[in-house]
């Protein structure tokens, strides 16, 4: 048994983050910001590998959240300050910025926010102004959970506002397109100006989610479907257990996953593998069993799980929509599918650890409804759908396993499906 209890890394409330972030930029700057902004960090639900397969992915915004306090300058200049970097202000300036790997390369993490300003110039607003600004995040970092792209959706919408484009509408009103946008934007900051080669879940489920509702995104066309998924009203909760478990996505086995999809998508005459359907599957894995190479094994195993994890997302989402309670049977079968889903990415797709497979099979035995790991594997984070009431006894659970297996201490969030990037209450922009 252990004495220490599980420890959760707390979400700021609105009020915390604005306070915090207004501090810092008061403290720094000697001036009042325009506004604060946030922007969410992300879990997925389920659909997982799936998107450069153009399958189906079911995100939640996280209700950890980076908060931006930012006011617009009449120059080009930027100016960036952190908790974690307040003896030294980061000074740039959008004239000579660049992507990385050029001289006008932009360090660490003000790439991810001056990156945007430099990514909206090249879709056609032209002449941005720069700006100071003070982040204040609690969204873990480098847990899975998306904390470098709250970092660029922050930016997204605060510099929507202070320099007019019209894009993101309000948090009332979202304008789903000029997020979609906006996405778009996010996206190419984190792959250009910080040089990470990743989708658009992570930038989608920040800007375009809703309070109570996972988001069903077709990573194909970028089509997006809201599904009801109020865990708070049904008195559940999202465990989220960051393994801290780091297996490198760098030594290959991404690149190698991703080859293996496309191999297989050629060999079935398709362009991705989200083109085959859950009815034609026992076909193609026959014909991918067939082939000579010596990685037919491997070629089978990777599209059934790509092809039976689009299907599991789309029979979640069938599940979530049909208005009914997540209670008894309906809440049995959307834990199965979780389960299932992590059977798929440890046997065929070879992505789990040992890490992410004891803290699954520790929340389902102590009592949790379903359980998979969650983002790219090989360490990260893992999800589990609890009764609100045993977040922490099934937190516990896990941290006891932990402990037995000589793992380092994992951290936990409480999580529940919240809002979209957007703007905190305070003064409107002053600057016109
Ligand atoms: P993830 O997005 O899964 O958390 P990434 O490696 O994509 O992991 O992004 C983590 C990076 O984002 C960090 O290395 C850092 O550059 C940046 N970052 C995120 N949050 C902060 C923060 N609060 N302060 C400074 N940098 C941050
Ligand atoms: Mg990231």
């Amino acid at each position: 048994m252990t004495n220490d209890a599980p420890v959760f890394a707390p979400a700021l409330s609105p009020q915390e983050g604005t306070e915090a972030a207004t501090a810092l930029f008061r403290e720094v700057f000697e001036a009042e910001p325009d506004g604060v902004w946030y922007a969410p960090g992300r879990v997925n639900i389920i659909g997982e590998h799936t998107d450069y397969n153009g399958g189906l992915a079911l995100p939640i915004a996280l209700p950890h959240r980076a908060h931006l306090a930012l006011r617009r300058r009449e120059d080009r200049v930027v100016r960036l300050v952190s908790p974690q970097t307040r003896e030294k202000v980061d000074v740039m300036d959008l004239d000579t910025i660049g992507p990385k790997g050029t001289p006008g390369e932009v360090a660490h993490w003000a790439s991810y926010i001056a990156g945007v300003a430099w990514s909206l110039e090249r879709d056609g607003f032209e002449n941005l102004p720069g700006f100071d600004a003070a982040l204040v995040s609690c969204v873990p970092l480098g847990g899975g959970l998306s904390s470098s792209a709250a970092l660029e959706c922050s930016a997204a919408v605060a510099i929507d506002e202070v320099a007019h484009l019209g894009l993101a509408g309000t948090a009332q009103e979202p304008d789903d397109a000029g997020r979609a946008r906006l996405v778009t934007n996010c996206v190419r900051t984190e792959n250009e100006m910080a040089g990470a080669p990743t989708g658009g879940m992570d930038q989608s489920a920040s800007l375009r989610c809703r309070e109570g509702h996972a988001l069903e995104l077709d990573c194909r066309d970028g089509s997006v479907t809201h599904v009801p998924f109020d865990l708070a009203a049904e008195g559940l909760a999202l465990l989220v257990i960051d393994t801290k478990a780091k297996h490198s996505l760098d030594d290959g086995q991404y690149g190698a996953r991703r080859a293996a999809c496309e191999r297989a998508a050629e060999i079935l005459g398709v362009e991705l593998l989200a083109d085959i359907a859950i009815e034609d599957l026992p076909g193609a894995l026959e014909r991918l069993a067939a082939t000579d190479g010596d990685d037919a094994d491997e070629l089978v195993k990777r599209t059934r799980h790509v092809v039976t994890e689009i299907d599991r997302t789309r029979r979640l989402v069938a599940l979530l929509q049909d208005g009914q309670p997540l209670r008894g049977e309906k809440l049995s079968e959307a834990g199965r599918l979780m389960d299932a889903s992590h059977e798929s990415l440890r046997v065929d797709y070879e992505c789990t650890c040992p890490e992410l497979d004891v803290a699954v099979e520790a929340a389902r035995a102590a009592g949790a409804h379903g359980a998979r790991m969650t983002g790219g594997g090989f360490g990260g984070s893992a999800i589990a759908l609890v009764d609100a009431d045993a977040v922490h006894d099934v937190a516990r659970a896990v941290a006891e396993a932990y402990q037995r297996e000589g793992f380092n201490p994992p951290a936990f969030l409480d999580a529940v499906p919240a809002a979209p990037a957007g703007r905190l209450a305070c003064a409107a922009p002053t600057h016109r």
